[in-house]
């Protein structure tokens, strides 16, 4: 266990030189105060969860302190931002303070997002508010738990220094942690200004820090094709979790995909309550361009212009046949986690239709989406049982009377009993995720300087898949009065 004061950084993305990031610190937060500090995450650095409630640990979240070790930089990157091409976007406020190795050789970023501006800042303050670090920070430790790919955070420190959006909020920072902040945009800003060396030295760096399962000798072709095809494969994994749990992430920009298949830069995102395919999160997204059903042809389009950037590296062949990789892997894995969502072991050749019927009527009837798979969980096969809890959920319940008879004859298939069925269904459908209302509960009562709902909803969340009494409320839509507005792209 170590201490904030004695946390072993290696700093190795700094040594890439300063093409690739601009050195600079942290613009201190005045007065700051803890909002929530995390042990998980804690640990994954060897950092003793004591050391959370040090003064210190608030002092370098807020930018007032700096351990020893640290090189701070904020990173260069560009991007396709709602399919328009920025050359130039960077990290206007977030601050990489480093890379942190634990004794497993692990190594970690510790970045501080919302720490002031920075060469990349553009006409923006370099801040972010309490109500979207709140944000980012419950929901990429709710995406951890889920046993989704994300990035994670270990605090979020305050402060009352004002900052403006649609109307004055508070400055907070988030602590994020994740194994890699390189994007999709770390290799388009080289493309766009043709510095092809640039992305072979970064390419070749990404492989040899992230890839150790690239087996291909460092440097060569081959080497580079294998990355791009398990960038591509990583992410399509992870766009089929999402589509299974209901995820939309809002801002699919390249520079908010990460370069290791994570879910990344959490911004305007909503979980699937009633469910819709069409479902937009994001206010501001007025073509629909993120809307939920466009994930995987969007994650496609981005791995598109990451391979494009790859060009220098690679033919169009071998970037094509890279590409060619994503709809199977996101087809067979979707159709994995679905099965495991409906507790079939086998795979058969009717359960598509199985499965998209039952998004029709789950559409059709406007039902609560993790509320009726956790129901399904406890369905009962048998032909006499009642089907009592999921077929609550639907305004016409003769339309799952009708699904579940089908559902029946297909269970008949399986060699698993009742409960061992059941038991795994539980494991796969999400009793809690973070409802939209329920953030935005926890940021209210926060924005009045009480921080345990987002204790709570932090502690809660890192069980999403065990019945947790006395939390029923957290497991459904809004009651009357806690209905929220939609979320913008504002944070
Ligand atoms: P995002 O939409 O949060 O992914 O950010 C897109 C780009 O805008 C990135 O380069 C961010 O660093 C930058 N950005 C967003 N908000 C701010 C801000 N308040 N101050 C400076 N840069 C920002
Ligand atoms: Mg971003």
């Amino acid at each position: 266990m170590t201490s904030l004061g004695t946390l072993h950084f290696d700093n190795h993305f700094a040594r890439l030189g300063s093409q690739y990031s601009s050195p600079l610190p942290p613009t201190p937060l005045p007065e700051p105060y803890l909002v929530s500090a995390n042990p998980d995450v804690a640990a994954l650095i060897d950092l003793d969860p004591e050391q959370l409630r040090a003064p210190e640990f608030i002092r370098f979240v807020s930018g007032n302190w700096l351990p020893p070790g640290s090189k701070p930089i904020a990173m260069l990157y560009a991007g396709h931002q709602f399919g328009q091409f920025v050359p130039q976007l960077g990290d206007g406020r977030a601050i990489l303070t480093g890379q942190v190795r634990n004794a497993r050789d692990e190594s970690w970023d510790l970045q501080l997002k919302g720490a002031g501006e920075t060469p990349y800042s553009r006409m923006a303050d370099g801040r972010a508010v309490l109500r979207s670090s709140i944000r980012e920070y419950l929901c990429s430790e709710a995406m951890h738990h889920l046993g989704i790919p994300s990035s994670r955070a270990m605090g979020v420190v305050g402060s009352d220094f004002p900052v403006l959006r649609e109307t004055v909020e508070t400055a907070a920072v988030l602590l994020r942690v994740s194994p890699s902040h390189v994007r999709f945009g770390s290799f388009e800003v080289f493309f766009y200004r043709n510095q092809h060396q640039h992305i072979r030295t970064l390419a070749d760096y990404v492989i040899r820090q992230h890839f150790p399962e690239i087996a291909e000798a460092p440097g060569t072709t081959a080497s580079h094709f294998s990355f791009l095809r398990e960038v591509v494969v990583r992410t399509a994994r992870m766009i089929a979790h999402w589509q299974t749990v209901g995820f939309a992430h809002g801002v699919m920009n390249t520079d908010n995909m990460s370069i290791l298949g994570l879910t990344f830069d959490y911004g305007p995102y909503g979980f699937m309550e009633a469910f819709d395919s069409d479902f937009i999160c994001n206010h501001s997204d007025e073509s629909g361009r993120y809307a939920f059903s466009n994930q995987p042809t969007i994650a496609f389009w981005n791995l598109c212009c990451l391979a494009q950037a790859l060009t220098p590296l690679l033919s169009v062949e071998q970037c094509r046949e890279a590409l060619s990789s994503f709809e199977p892997v996101y087809r067979d894995t979707y159709a994995q986690l679905f099965r495991a969502k409906l507790g079939l072991t086998s795979a058969r050749e009717e359960d598509a239709a199985l499965i998209s019927d039952l998004l029709e009527i789950l559409e059709g009837n406007a039902v609560d989406y993790p509320m009726f798979f956790r129901a399904l969980s406890s369905f009962d096969s048998r032909a006499d049982a009642p089907t009592a809890a999921a077929k609550q959920l639907f305004q016409h319940p003769e339309a799952f009377e009708y699904w579940s008879a089908g559902y029946r004859t297909r269970l008949a298939h399986e060699g698993v009993s009742e409960a061992e069925r059941q038991a795994g269904m539980r494991t796969a459908n999400p009793g809690y995720v973070l409802r939209n209302w329920l953030a935005q509960r926890a940021i209210d009562r926060a924005q009045q300087k009480d921080f345990s709902e987002v204790d709570r909803l932090l502690n809660l969340l890192r069980r999403p898949f065990d019945d947790q009494p006395g939390s029923e409320e957290y497991a459904g839509p809004a009651p009357a009065g806690l209905i929220v507005p939609g979320v913008s792209c504002s944070s």
